[in-house]
């Protein structure tokens, strides 16, 4: 690394500023932006690489510049106890091919472009496939410990969870890949934000202005890998982009997660895809408390859900992103997911045993009239539907229910009934993301490339499109977030 209080380089900042607020994607006046420039630091760093966010993408590409020679800074706005920002909180499972073999990756693309509804990544999609399973062995032989791949029917895709378990193997793999980087030589510049990119005459990005308890300070280097993950946690954004009401969603994440990288890319040319809509996002109806692990995703195709007036409202085995995004439309913005002691036994008692383990509370009755009481639904109406859409049943599926359900059709039937309640729409990951072509290079809106800019992971591509196969995200990290490190060492 090296120092200077002088700098080197014929250099300019460029217009837009994290946190400027209202600067943020043209929403209004540049001079507003302008104003919001912070000042020429007195100290400036030098490296080859300078990679934003320490999460799976960034701690991907902070990884391989290194060993691909390069000097590298890793800046996280967070403190060191938080590093890995939502890939620390995840389930910690990666989605790989069923097998290594050309028909194997052909059919994990195609799950993933149909699960997409053809608007999904291709591109991305195939360096998935391709590379996922040696990029986990690299991952792997860095000391971070991996379960055995499961299969996940009825995709065609596996997934490979991080040790020890679901949820309590991020903080472990993100122990060891801090030592790992520090072992590198990374430098690991905590509780420092990056709040502007830096370009030079020829348009190049040359470094990142950042924030720390020092000041402001210079990162500069060859390249720059933006890996600063989603903006879930930014109301304005989602209330912008997504719908008017998307901001009094829960945030199932961090709330780092403000698509600070959107805004400077945006700022320095890069275009952005895959924002409008709720098509952009990932819904999930959770446990208000335990907004993360408390979730039953598992038992949703399979239960009903009946909404506070008492009534259905979705096709349940659309599974839970389509549940989920149906929830914001209900009364009050919430649900309950009612099964029955023969559910219980056959899909939700996993899901029960996490509530239970998070202290979180699951409703048990005897009567059906006892359960709608409990979640506070009008008694009349709420058995009225269940009674109704148990009269529907046929051959698995309830094609006369109100709403009809498709497949996965279970009469709830035997006591005890039960209800996770009230469940309230989350916002997982987000889809809109900074446009990269497949080296990781970030591309203004009409495709030429931002020179010396990069982007990997949540934020970058855009990859997904109203749904993902579960492990797609953390799986899109690592092996984009090494191909925009390799390059951006190159
Ligand atoms: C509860 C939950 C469970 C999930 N489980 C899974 C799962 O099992 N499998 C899966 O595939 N996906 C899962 N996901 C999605 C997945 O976790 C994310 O998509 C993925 O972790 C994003 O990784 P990333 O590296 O792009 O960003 P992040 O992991 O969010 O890292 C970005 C980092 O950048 C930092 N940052 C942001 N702005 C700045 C700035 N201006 N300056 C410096 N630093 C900055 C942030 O603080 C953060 O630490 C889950 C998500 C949630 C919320």
């Amino acid at each position: 690394m090296t120092m200077s209080s002088k700098p080197g380089l014929t250099r300019r900042s460029v217009l837009g500023s994290v946190g400027a607020g209202v600067g943020a994607f043209g929403l209004a006046g540049a001079s507003v932006v302008e104003a919001s420039l912070l000042p020429e630091p007195e100290r400036m760093e030098s490296f080859d690489v300078v990679v934003v966010g320490s999460g799976m993408a960034g701690c991907a590409a902070a990884l391989q510049a290194s060993e691909s020679g390069a000097r590298v800074v890793l800046l996280e706005k967070l403190d060191e106890n938080r590093m890995g920002g939502n890939s620390l909180l995840a389930g910690g499972s990666y989605s790989v091919p069923l097998g290594t073999s050309q028909a194997a990756r052909d059919d994990y693309v195609a799950d993933y472009v149909s699960y997409c509804l053809g608007r999904g990544n291709e591109t991305i999609f195939r360096l998935m496939a391709e590379h996922i399973h040696g990029d986990l062995d690299w991952l792997g032989s860095r000391g971070v410990e991996l379960l055995a791949a499961e299969e996940r029917p009825p995709n065609r895709v596996a997934t490979v969870q991080t040790a020890p378990a679901a949820f309590a193997g991020m903080p472990r793999a993100f122990r060891t890949l801090k030592g790992v980087l520090s072992e590198a030589g990374v430098a690991l510049m905590f509780e420092t934000k990056a709040r502007q990119l830096i370009m030079d005459e020829s348009g190049a990005v040359v470094g990142v202005r950042a924030l720390g308890a020092d000041g402001v300070a210079d990162y500069l280097g060859r390249a720059v890998v933006i890996a600063t993950g989603g903006y879930a946690a930014n109301s304005q954004i989602l209330e912008g982009y997504s719908d008017p009401n998307a901001g009094a969603m829960m945030v199932r994440g961090v709330k780092s997660a403000t698509g600070d990288g959107h805004v400077m890319a945006q700022a320095a040319g890069a275009g952005l895809k895959g924002m409008g809509g709720l098509m952009a996002l990932h819904v999930a109806a959770v446990d208000g408390i335990e907004t993360a692990a408390g979730q039953p995703a598992r038992v949703v195709p399979y239960a009903i859900s009946i909404n506070q007036d008492g009534r259905r409202f979705v096709d349940e085995s659309r599974g839970y992103v389509a549940h989920g995004k149906a929830v914001l439309e209900q009364p009050g913005q919430a649900t309950s997911l009612i099964f029955d002691q023969a559910l219980r036994e056959s899909v939700a008692e996993g899901v029960i045993g996490t509530f239970e383990r998070l202290g979180r509370p699951f409703h048990q009755a005897n009567t059906l009239e006892d359960l709608a009481e409990l979640v506070g639904a009008p008694v009349d109406e709420f058995v009225r539907t269940v009674e109704n859409f148990n009269a529907a049943v046929e051959d698995g599926a309830a094609p006369g229910a109100n709403p009809p359900k498709a497949k996965l059709a279970n009469r709830i039937e035997t006591p005890p009934f039960y209800a996770f309640s009230p469940l309230v729409p989350g916002v997982t990951l987000t889809f809109g993301a900074v446009m990269i072509d497949a080296d990781a290079r970030v591309l203004e809106p009409d495709g030429r490339v931002v020179p010396g800019l990069y982007a990997a992971g949540e934020g970058a591509g855009p990859v997904f499109f109203h749904d993902y196969i579960g492990g797609g995200a953390l799986t899109n990290c690592l092996v984009m977030g090494r191909i925009a490190g390799r390059n951006a060492s190159a």
